[in-house]
């Protein structure tokens, strides 16, 4: 089974099903909750397709009575280097097309304008929202921070283009780490080009979930990159959740910028928005 069925008012982007097409990603965040143990995903930078997604998927899509949501891209990105030689992803996107489902992808890829055309025939009949994660502006830490996905701006020129083709898109700013990329400056720098872009949102999380494997491996890069900054992340010790310098004034200061351009923050106001977008662009029609 790869699609997995998720309850109503589910807050990831009000999915109704999630799906995973790849394991492992090589994008080499050095943030990546997936490392965690609980995931069982072994060699995480190799990419793997999942077996069954060209031979069971199509007939799984065709039997659900009910359609909705499809959301991707929370354990691999979906436009990693293996799509380009599989199309997991176009095949879902051509499947979802076909069968009467929505899409939500969440991408640190440009690549993902490779499928603006089936997008594009998507979002004429269900609901699409695209989530582009921009969390750092400055593109000489974005290098090491998210070594091998798209640069910064080409994320941005991504989301210029999504937004003239009429999709429905946003940022997903997270995470947000103290000291790393935390500052005023570096929401500020993003939020204003965003703003500039056309957004429809951005979802920021400020903080930043740490476990285990993952937590060995953030602190590996920590030590190469900024060894400055060892002894802040040691204070979080076991702790699950690691918050933000002033995490309030960072949101409120954010909230600032963008609520006078009517970009939202909030995720039932995105889920809202982009569930009724087609709806609305088809009554303009008529
Ligand atoms: S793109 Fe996502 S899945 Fe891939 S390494 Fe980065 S955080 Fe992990």
């Amino acid at each position: 089974m790869l699609l997995n069925r998720k309850g109503q008012g589910n807050l990831w982007f009000g999915a109704d099903y999630t799906i995973n097409l790849y394991r492992g990603c090589h994008f080499g965040c050095i943030y990546c909750d997936s490392r965690s143990e609980c995931y069982r995903i072994e060699a995480f930078d190799t990419v793997r397709l999942k077996e069954t997604v060209f031979t069971e998927l199509e007939q799984e899509m065709r039997i659900k009575r009910r359609k909705g949501v499809i959301s991707i891209g929370a354990m691999s990105d979906s436009y990693n280097r293996m799509e380009s030689s599989q199309g997991a992803t176009r095949h879902l996107l051509e499947l979802a097309d076909r069968y009467g489902f929505g899409i939500q992808i969440t991408t640190k890829s440009a690549s993902i304008l490779d499928d603006l055309e089936i997008l594009k025939r998507i979002a004429v009949h269900s609901p699409v929202c695209i989530a582009v994660t921009i969390t750092t502006f400055d593109e000489a830490d974005r290098q090491w921070i998210e070594p091998y996905s798209s640069s910064t701006q080409e994320r941005f020129r991504a989301l210029e283009a999504l937004k003239k083709a009429g999709i429905y898109a946003g940022i997903t700013m997270m995470p947000l780490i103290a000291c790393l990329n935390d500052s005023q400056a570096n929401l500020t720098a993003i939020a204003r080009q965003g703003i500039s872009t056309g957004i429809d949102f951005i979802y920021p999380y400020p903080g930043v979930t740490m476990r285990d494997r993952q937590r060995d491996y953030f602190m590996s890069k920590i030590q190469v990159h900024r060894p400055d900054l060892i002894k802040v992340y040691r204070q979080y010790g076991d702790r699950y959740e690691w918050l933000i310098r002033e995490p309030k004034r960072r949101m409120q200061e954010l909230k600032a910028l963008l609520d006078p351009q009517g970009i939202t923050m909030s995720m039932p106001v995105i889920i809202a928005r982009y569930k009724t977008s087609r709806s609305n662009r088809q009554e303009s029609l008529f």
